[in-house]
């Protein structure tokens, strides 16, 4: 048996499955960039995995490597639809993260994050099992206060075209501390910070696969605005390792907790490092600023630090290496 508290939740803990072996544990977009990450450092450690994902911004190709092993169990399903399993965890990672991936049908993506969590925090009810939601910085949007602490409110246009996913995931956030309030349930915010690492989709446009997509085929680098807006990057190791450490938390811990590495960069300053470490000879191009782009993002992660005892280790150059090589061998895959 597990030894999380009963004295906030009034169910008794179910921590362990009946076989009283190891963790069955269902990961939500598993296949995508970090849900693989952390399906495979689940199976690292022991447990079973149950990775449920409909495929929209992902392939098999994430998890290609994890399927016939047998603590690993791929199921295809939408999360806007209600799940029927069996587990003793839930990481509940499904959502298209990019802003063209989640601005393809921005309806389908309020749903997603919405739908998906009133879905998956009924299946966590009935099982009464500890639920961990992939939040975002963006539930700041642009934000007035630098860093950001998990105090901040924010401040978000709840009508542009990045509302879709900011508010979506704004109400997953409600969401889960109703169910706290209303059902005591033994919920965990993560606040992700921008994250980075091999498995990215190379279509994806976010700004570090497009940039070494770039700079690998000689391709200008699409700075959009002048480059001067800011953005804090995390290596997707440290980011798992998050997760692992927050949901390892007792139940009492709930967060928000920002998750990111604090060391924040302008957009010009990744591009030069990007097509150094590459030893590219692209050029940079400029691009009109997105829409409601925000204009820096800097995470506070002083509660990481005393809650779960984390911080990146990962430095932005190595990391970037990785990276690189993953997109390298990728781009040299393909005919
Ligand atoms: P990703 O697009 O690679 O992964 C998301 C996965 O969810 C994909 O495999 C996709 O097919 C799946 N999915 C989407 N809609 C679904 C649905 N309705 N039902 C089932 N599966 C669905 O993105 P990622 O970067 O790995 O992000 C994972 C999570 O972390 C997302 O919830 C995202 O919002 C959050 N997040 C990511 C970042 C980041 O920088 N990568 C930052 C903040 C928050
Ligand atoms: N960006 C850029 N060129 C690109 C892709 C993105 O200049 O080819 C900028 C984008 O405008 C934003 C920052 O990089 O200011 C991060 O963008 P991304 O889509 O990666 O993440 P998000 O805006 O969601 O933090």
């Amino acid at each position: 048996m597990s030894d999380r508290s009963t004295t906030i939740c009034p169910y008794p803990a179910s921590g362990r499955s009946s076989l009283g072996v190891r963790k069955r544990v269902l990961v939500t977009g598993g296949a995508g960039f970090m849900g693989s990450h952390l399906c495979e450092r689940l199976i690292a450690e022991g447990d079973e995995v149950l990775c449920v994902d409909n495929f929209f911004t992902s392939g098999r190709q994430n998890i290609e490597h994890l399927i016939g092993q047998k603590r690993f169990e791929l199921m295809r399903h939408d999360v806007t639809f209600p799940l029927y399993v069996e587990v003793d965890e839930i990481y509940n990672l499904a959502c298209p993260a990019s802003p063209i991936h989640y601005q393809h049908d921005p309806v389908q993506t309020t749903k997603t994050s919405v739908h998906g969590a009133i879905n998956l925090l009924g299946l966590a009810k009935r099982l009464r099992c500890p639920i961990m939601q992939a939040s975002t910085s963006e539930v700041y949007g642009d934000p007035r206060i630098h860093p950001q602490p998990e105090s901040y409110w924010g401040n978000v246009n709840p009508i542009g075209p990045r509302s879709c996913y900011d508010e979506g995931k704004r109400c997953a956030e409600t969401l889960f501390f109703d169910y706290r309030r209303q059902h005591g349930m033994p919920v965990k915010v993560a606040r992700i910070f921008n994250t980075y690492g091999p498995r990215m989709h190379p279509n994806d446009g976010r700004v570090v696969s497009n940039f070494i997509v770039q700079a690998l085929r000689g391709e200008a680098i699409t700075i959009y605005g002048d480059g001067s807006q800011t953005r804090s990057f995390c290596f997707v190791d440290d980011m798992i390792d998050g997760f692992r450490r927050l949901m390892a938390t007792p139940d009492d811990f709930t967060g928000p907790v920002n998750i990111g590495n604090p060391r924040e960069f302008t957009i010009r300053q990744l591009a030069d490092l990007v097509i150094e470490m590459v030893g590219s000879t692209s050029s940079l191009v400029h691009k009109p600023l997105p829409e409601n782009d925000p204009l820096q993002r800097q995470p506070d992660i002083t509660l990481a630090r005393d809650a779960l005892g984390w911080q990146p280790t990962t430095a932005l150059e190595e990391g970037l290496k990785r990276t690189i090589a993953y997109f390298d061998r990728l781009l040299s895959s393909v005919p």
